[in-house]
């Protein structure tokens, strides 16, 4: 038997695989689970806007390990559903066929680059690699000649991403530059295409971002978009020429290629169609999960691109994929009330209710809960088999964590 393999390494990824462990172990049944991905981490994407990103990860051996799930460190690069096969491409450039009797899509999310003159020199913070990239930068800022924007930050999009890394950035711009030359002046500018920030976020959180945004003195330029990059300048739509060495791209996010292979239908963000018990319509074999699954999560909404539907959709597509194989009932997904938690930097936090996001904590409550999100509850245990199949159960709630774990 093949069993059931899991394609990606992040939150929908991990907890696909101790989702279908844990049902399992619980019917007392043998199915072998292996999770490919190209690293060896579970990377926390949530974070990789703070300082040290090299640290937002955790060793998928030390999660999935104990569970017994078989890991094996490749891409993914074709799918072949009618032999139900994937073909990967490890590390030292080695193909191999891995065959499957039920197969987990969740290889995320990837940043939309644009294409305009100099997007070659644009930074993000939407990978591991790129987030460090931009961290180093910033740290050799001190290295270039005094004034000419060397610290000016052009953020392209205010949209959540942006809002955390803007707000972020004035102080971690602050502390590089006072450490190295005092009084020089530290710029954050948002630019952003819509005449208002945060317009996907809508009128709930408004009025906070703007008081963060006028507190911590970040700029911002609405209605228009970045033109083009240089070495030592932006050029905006509207003519505007910024002096700065750092502009930062967060504006839009599709599925992940991978998607394509699959033969679904897809939405306008690439995710796959899926039906309540996530499987993907019209290939009942494959199924979706976090950032690649266009699933219902109450009547009128779809699940969001975000970590609290990630690891949820994970938990019960590796349930449904298990008990698919094991003759057992599937459980349609249910997903838990839609909040956000949006980090603005030392002015606090936005926390959020419902799909319209009213607002129910700011400042240093919202900045709490945003820390234990960030720290805590979004860690899967390690070396700990019990205390994390306890967790993959699709019915666990993170209020049943008890007591802070080690991260
Ligand atoms: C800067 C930033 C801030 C964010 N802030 C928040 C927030 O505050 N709250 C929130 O809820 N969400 C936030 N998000 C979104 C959140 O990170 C994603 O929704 C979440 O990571 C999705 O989980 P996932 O498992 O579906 O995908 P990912 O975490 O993207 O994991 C995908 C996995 O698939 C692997 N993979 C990709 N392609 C292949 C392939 N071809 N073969 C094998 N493996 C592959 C990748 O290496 C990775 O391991 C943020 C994202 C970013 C970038």
């Amino acid at each position: 038997m093949s069993g059931i393999v899991v394609v990606g390494g992040g939150f929908a990824g991990v907890w696909s695989a101790a989702g279908a462990v844990r049902l399992a172990r619980e019917t007392g049944r043998e199915l072998p689970v292996t999770l490919i991905s190209p690293g060896d981490d579970l990377v926390i994407r949530p974070r990789l806007y703070q300082s040290e990103p090299e640290r937002m990860r955790v060793p998928l051996d030390r999660i999935l390990g104990p569970v017994g799930v078989r890991r094996i460190a490749g891409t993914v690069t074709g799918i072949d559903t009618t032999g139900q096969a994937v073909t990967t491409t490890g590390r030292d450039g080695r193909r191999a066929d891995i065959g499957y009797d039920r197969l987990i899509l969740a290889t995320g999310s990837e940043l939309v680059r644009p294409e305009l003159p100099g997007a070659e020199l644009l930074f993000d913070v939407d990978t591991l690699p790129t987030a460090t990239e931009l961290a180093t930068h910033l740290d050799r800022l001190p290295g270039l000649p005094p004034g000419g924007g060397r610290f000016t930050v052009v953020v392209a999009g205010a949209g959540f991403t942006g809002l955390e890394i803007a707000t972020e950035l004035m102080d971690r711009l602050g502390a590089v530059a006072a450490a190295h030359a005092p009084g020089e002046k530290v710029r954050v500018v948002l630019v952003e295409r819509a005449d208002t920030v945060g317009p996907e976020l809508g009128p709930g959180p408004s009025r906070e971002i703007a008081d963060a945004l006028a507190a911590l003195g970040v700029e911002h330029r609405l209605g228009v978009s970045v033109a083009a990059v240089e070495r030592d300048r932006v050029a905006l739509s509207d003519g505007t020429q910024l002096p700065t060495h750092t502009v930062i791209w967060t504006a839009g996010v599709r599925a992940s290629g991978l998607t394509a292979a699959i033969p679904g239908t897809r939405d306008r963000l690439g995710r796959l169609e899926v039906d309540a018990n996530l499987s993907v319509d019209g290939v009942p074999t494959v199924y979706a999960a976090g950032d690649t699954a266009a699933a219902a999560a109450e009547p009128g909404h779809r699940v969001m691109q975000c970590c609290q539907h990630a690891l949820q959709l994970g938990k019960f597509a590796g349930h449904n994929a298990a008990a698919d194989l094991l003759g057992l009932p599937a459980v349609p997904f249910t997903a838990t009330p839609y909040v956000t938690c949006l980090d603005l930097g030392s002015y606090g936090a936005v926390f959020t209710n419902g799909w319209d996001r009213r607002v129910v904590a700011t400042g240093e409550v919202a900045k709490e809960r945003k820390r234990k999100v960030n720290e805590l509850w979004i860690y899967p245990p390690t070396d700990d088999p019990d205390e994390l199949l306890r967790q993959a159960d699709y019915r666990f709630s993170v209020r049943q964590i008890t007591g802070p774990r080690a991260i």
